[in-house]
């Protein structure tokens, strides 16, 4: 039998040290930065770069990225369990160097980058001093379906002209430089290659950053853009012509399950509060545990916890293994990111107004969590892509099992 789901010891080991780190240096550089808005900037940097460098010396740096690239070079597998134990924090994925979307636009760079834009681009972002955004929606076209990207760019000499207009560019104010997609090509043989990726420095002439969007969580780095004839080097082509939404599906695979294994931390947080909560709150002659009502929605969410730590570990799985994990991550993003969403619901009902206010995470996670079902893939296309396979699968071998998990049951 190869199943099997303990970890080995070294594995075990490093979940530990990460568990530590983010219990010993992480919990309590947050409590010092405490928000923004309420600390001055310059404090707020060194707070947040000294953890950096803790972590750098902890040697929990860039898990996700090859040891020559000064990463850990974990596989998807492991990656699982760091995510989950520094996303238990809010910055303990940043602090590793391992947070969206320099993640995965790391991974996109390993993956598409010349030599030279590897040691330009990536280089900066794996020492993590510079950070980077992916500019992709637009606010005139359903970003369900990049075959609508207006953008366009066009080559004049050896310069790309770029225009057109992007928002929900997270971390465009902070960021050094974009990968950026637009559309290159009139009349593909295929719709989804039209578009090519592009690398732009920021700050470029005719770059412009016109607000940041304000959201229900708050301003938090979500920018518009305006691209006004920016001229872009052609050697800042990303990948081939015309290969800008291979690129952006072979970004979101790992992009989304990381999100999952961060989302899985989060909803283990709601959980443990909800258990811890309905233990001591004491009503109608019993405490909130001892309550049917309540123990159905402990039970709903444990239930879900576990198929959510399934799904992502045999995605993990898939990919490590380079076998083909689409319909995996499809159904993890969708399964984890709606799971998320009800137990920190649930979490809110067993607090009542406590859980309403903002004295506990609660309201805030909750604030975040419901653009998961959304980005990266709505719930919807997923579903829709889900059905498509499954329906294929039955077409070509009389049943749904490749489409379902391709379990050996
Ligand atoms: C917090 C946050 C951060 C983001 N960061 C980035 C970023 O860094 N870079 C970037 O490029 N983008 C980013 N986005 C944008 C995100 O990727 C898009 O919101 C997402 O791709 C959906 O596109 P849209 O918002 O245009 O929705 P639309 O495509 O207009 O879809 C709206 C809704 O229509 C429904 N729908 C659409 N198509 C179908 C269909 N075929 N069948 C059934 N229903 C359908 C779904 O319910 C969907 O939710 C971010 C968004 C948020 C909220």
């Amino acid at each position: 039998m190869a199943i099997d789901f303990t970890l080995s010891p070294d594995v075990e080991e490093l979940r530990l040290r990460v568990h530590d780190f983010m219990e010993q240096v992480v919990k309590p550089g947050e409590a010092k930065l405490g928000s923004e808005d309420e600390i001055e900037r310059s404090d707020y940097l060194k707070i947040l770069f000294e953890m950096r460098e803790q972590a750098k010396a902890a040697g929990l740096w860039l898990p996700h990225m090859p040891e020559e690239w000064g990463g850990m070079g974990l596989g998807h597998v492991e990656m699982a369990m760091v995510q989950a134990e520094a996303a238990k924090t809010y910055y303990g994925p940043w602090v590793m160097n391992c947070q969206a979307p320099d993640e995965g636009n790391m991974h996109t760079l390993l993956h598409w980058a010349t030599d030279e834009q590897k040691e330009k681009y990536l280089r900066k972002l794996c020492e993590g001093y510079h950070m980077s955004c992916f500019a992709m929606t637009e606010p005139e076209v359903a970003g369900s379906d990049p075959t609508l990207i207006r953008t366009t760019a066009v080559l004049d000499g050896d310069e790309w002209v770029v225009n057109g207009h992007k928002w929900f560019i997270s971390n465009a104010r902070r960021a050094s430089f974009a990968i950026l997609i637009a559309r290159t090509e009139d009349n593909p043989d295929l719709p989804q290659a039209a578009n090519t990726g592009f690398i732009v420095d920021i700050p470029s002439e005719g770059w412009n950053r016109v607000r940041e969007v304000e959201t229900m969580h708050g301003g938090t780095g979500h920018s518009e853009i305006v691209i006004e004839d920016l001229r872009i080097p052609a050697e800042n082509m990303l990948g081939e012509r015309g290969s800008g939404h291979r690129l952006g599906q072979y970004r979101l695979g790992p992009a989304r399950l990381a999100h999952c294994m961060r989302w899985i931390a989060q909803a283990e947080t709601a959980l443990d509060m909800m258990v811890d909560r309905s233990l001591s709150r004491y009503s109608h002659g019993s405490y909130l545990a001892e309550k049917q009502g309540i123990q159905w929605m402990i039970a709903d969410s444990a239930m879900e916890l576990y198929q959510a730590k399934l799904m992502v570990l045999h995605a993990a799985y898939k990919i490590d293994r380079k076998l083909d994990f689409t319909s995996e991550v499809s159904m993890a993003k969708h399964f984890v990111a709606n799971s998320l969403n009800r137990i920190i619901d649930r979490s809110i009902q067993v607090h009542g107004a406590l859980g309403y206010s903002t004295d506990t995470p609660l309201a805030h996670m909750y604030q975040h969590a419901r653009w998961a079902r959304f980005a990266d893939g709505a719930d919807e296309i997923h579903q829709m892509r889900i059905a498509q396979r499954t329906i294929a699968a039955y077409r070509d071998h009389g049943n749904p099992k490749v489409a379902t998990g391709d379990l050996p049951i």
